[in-house]
This record gives structure tokens, C-alpha cells and sequence, in this order.
């Protein structure tokens, strides 16, 4: 069978980060290292004694680095791929206690339970470090484009100053702001209203073994549960924003954020309208009680490639349960672009891949038609460019021939 030529709209892109991958536009990157001897050649190559380095991109399924490693390395924080989960160095740690306000954050860091808990004040630390400026924000709304994406969402804009960098830029009309609770509390009225929600974790992620899972991983823990049905009710009364999307990857947290909006419904409380960022681990009963609550998934079709990935840590039970879109969309009916809604959190950016995953996944369950991927993850408005691809289902294999921007 000959390829299929199709054209789609440029992409909305509902889960991404631009805060920190304008800030992080010019750090070391792993991202695409599979090999430690080739990942000590990157770090080496790009950081420098001088200051503090953030180093990204780092696959802990494929090496881990010694203490012997790190301290030959100039001043580093590595970050994990999934941005849960980070090491540093004696040199970074000292350097952080001279220059930085928040000093013992690097050893606090090590612990993965405060880690969880305070993983927003870490990226915003990590911006400080590394430094959002305008030339930033270009050079990746120019990357951006030029993987087909016109707008974004960013999860956790971390001050006033970023979205003046934002505003300045003009950037901002392609871009919707979201922060965590604390950050958004210490913004002022005017700032706060260019925030269009409230971001809450329960639980932490694959990458570190932090995902809340009700089956624990391969050496016996369960993850980072981090909030009970009781204290996340507490935290949703504090929220005086009428959006609120809440991370949720393991089947433990999902389970607990839909069974607290339930209980909300039971009490006849005005429903916030509520977002579950991931659902990755979501099973059919929890799916079909989410649907009539009204709650909407923001899921990432690249991440079906966790189930190839984390080989290592998941059974073959979960590998499968990973991002269920057919029984989402067949069975508890969710509808693409309405209550169901795509994007990438960066890993990777782009159409093509996720593209390629969600067409070609490695599981059937996986698979998503390109009119759901429209519906899902385009922007509606046809008038401001398009992406022309490739398909050839024989080889399982798509191309992007041409992204246009009118
Ligand atoms: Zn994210």
C-alpha cells in the first residue's frame, strides 16, 4: 500500500513547560544519551566551573552516575528525564549555600518524599539558576514552530517576571499560564489574573519510581502518594480559581483526586472544573465515575512509550494499562477535544513524535485515529498554518514534510 498524505492543523500543545525549557534553552541535554561514557562527554563538554550548571535530559533506566562521577563534573544539578528526581554535587551544593537564598535546597533535594512535595519551588529554583529572558522565550517559540506547535499551555509559570517576559514578548497570546498554589499566592491581583489555573500534584512520576501505583514496582515500593481524599478536599476549598488541574499518573493518585471530586458531588459543593494531568494509569471503573463528574484528561500520547521504556519497573500488567485511550474513548466515552485533550510536557516536543506514537503505539490500547489527534491536540483554527505528514502504515512510519505558519 502507497503512503497517505494528510494535512493537519498546527498543534495546542495542553501540557508543556516553556518557563523552564526557555530558562533551560542552553543547558547540557541527555535527553537523547543512552550511554553514560557518551553522558559524561556532554556534561563535560557543556557546563563550566564558573557557576552552577543544570544538567537535563537524564534516563535513569539506562545508567546511573557514582559519587566518584559527579565530583569530577563542574558544579551540577542533573535533572531526570521526567523532571522528578535530581543529583548534585559537593561543588554545586557549597556554591548554592554562598550565592542562592534558598541554600540547603540541593540536600533537601536527595529526599524523594520532600522532593514530591515541593516540586514546584525546585523548578522555580532551577529557573533562578539557569535564567528566563526574552532572546530565550524566542529562540523556543521558534523551536517550537518549528516542531509544528502554535500554542501552548505552561503547567507552572514560576513568578511575576517570567510573565512579564511573556507579555513583553507577545508570546503570552499564544500561551495560557498556569502555577501551583504558594506561587500563585505570593503573586500580585494584576499578576494573578493573567493565571488561567491552579496546579496540584498527588503524586510523582515513572522516572523516579515517585508515580502512585496500587501495584508497587519492581523493588516493592508503591510510589509517593502526596495527598490523602482528606487533604486534598482541604486544598481544593483553599483555591479560589475556578480551573484546577491536578498530576495524577499512578492508579493510586487517580483513584484518590476522582473519588475527592465525588465526594464534593455527594455534597452538593459547586464542582471546580477539574483537569487530571497524565491519568496514565487510569482503569475503567475510576474512568467511567470521572466522565460524570464532568472531569477532563490532559493526557500525552508520547508517553505510551513508557510501556517500552520502563521495562524495568513495570509489570506486564501495567505496561499494558498505560494511557488506555481506546477504552477511554470506546467504553467510558470521553470525546477527543472536548473532555479528552493532548500534549507532550516536552518529552519530546512536537508533532512528529507524538504523532508517530499515537498512530503507531506499542500497544493496540494505545492507538488513537488522526481525526482524534486533531480533535485532541490541534488547534481549531485551520487559518494559522498547518502540518503536512506522511503516513505509511505498512513500515509503521510517519514523516512531517512541511510545517507552515501563515
Ligand atoms: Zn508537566
Amino acid at each position: 500500500m502507497m503512503s497517505r498524505k494528510k494535512t493537519i492543523p498546527l498543534l495546542h500543545d495542553h501540557h508543556n513547560h516553556p518557563s523552564q525549557y526557555a530558562a533551560f534553552f542552553h543547558s547540557a541535554d541527555l535527553s537523547d544519551v543512552k550511554e553514560k561514557g557518551e553522558a559524561i562527554s556532554v556534561i563535560e563538554e557543556n557546563t563550566s566551573q564558573e557557576e552552577v550548571n543544570v544538567v537535563l535530559g537524564w534516563n535513569n533506566s539506562y545508567y546511573t552516575f557514582t559519587e566518584k562521577d559527579l565530583e569530577k563534573f563542574p558544579p551540577v544539578i542533573i535533572c531526570n528525564l521526567s523532571f522528578h528526581g535530581f543529583l548534585s554535587n559537593d561543588k554545586a551544593e557549597e556554591m548554592v549555600k554562598e550565592s542562592y537564598e534558598n541554600s540547603e535546597i540541593l540536600e533537601r533535594m536527595k529526599d524523594p518524599v520532600w522532593m514530591e512535595h515541593n516540586l514546584p519551588t525546585i523548578m522555580n529554583f532551577l529557573i533562578e539558576i539557569e535564567n528566563l529572558d526574552q532572546e530565550k522565550l524566542e529562540s523556543l517559540y521558534d523551536f517550537y514552530l518549528e516542531r509544528g506547535i502554535w500554542e501552548v499551555e505552561d503547567m507552572l509559570v514560576p513568578n511575576g517576571k517570567a510573565i512579564e517576559a511573556f507579555t513583553k514578548s507577545g508570546y503570552i497570546e499564544r500561551t495560557d499560564l498556569w502555577t501551583d498554589l504558594p506561587t500563585y499566592e505570593k503573586m500580585s491581583d494584576e499578576t494573578k489574573e493573567k493565571i488561567k489555573g491552579i496546579k496540584i500534584f498527588t503524586d510523582g512520576a515513572l522516572g523516579p519510581k515517585t508515580a502512585a501505583v496500587k501495584e508497587s514496582y519492581s523493588l516493592g515500593n508503591k510510589g509517593v502518594l502526596l495527598h490523602d481524599e482528606k487533604s486534598l478536599s482541604e486544598l481544593l476549598h483553599r483555591i479560589d480559581k475556578s480551573m484546577i488541574s491536578i498530576h495524577a499518573i499512578g492508579n493510586r493518585a487517580i483513584e484518590t483526586v476522582v473519588n475527592t471530586i465525588s465526594g464534593f458531588q455527594e455534597e452538593g459543593i459547586d464542582l471546580p472544573k477539574i483537569r487530571i494531568e497524565h491519568a496514565q494509569f487510569i482503569d475503567e471503573e475510576t474512568a467511567k465515575k470521572a466522565k460524570h463528574l464532568g472531569i477532563t484528561l490532559s493526557m500525552q500520547p508520547n508517553f505510551n512509550l513508557d510501556s517500552d521504556h520502563y521495562t524495568d519497573r513495570l509489570s506486564e500488567k501495567y505496561m499494558k494499562m498505560n494511557n488506555p485511550f481506546r477504552m477511554l474513548i470506546d467504553k467510558a466515552g470521553f470525546v477527543p477535544g472536548k473532555d479528552l485533550i493532548f500534549g507532550s510536557d516536552g518529552m519530546p516536543h512536537g508533532v512528529e513524535a507524538a504523532l508517530r506514537s499515537s498512530l503507531f503505539p506499542p500497544y493496540p490500547s494505545q492507538r488513537l485515529t488522526l481525526e482524534e489527534f486533531k480533535k485532541g491536540y490541534c488547534i481549531s483554527d485551520k487559518n494559522t498554518g498547518s502540518i503536512s505528514i506522511n503516513i505509511d502504515k505498512d513500515k509503521e512510519e510517519i514523516s512531517v514534510e512541511r510545517i507552515r505558519a501563515d
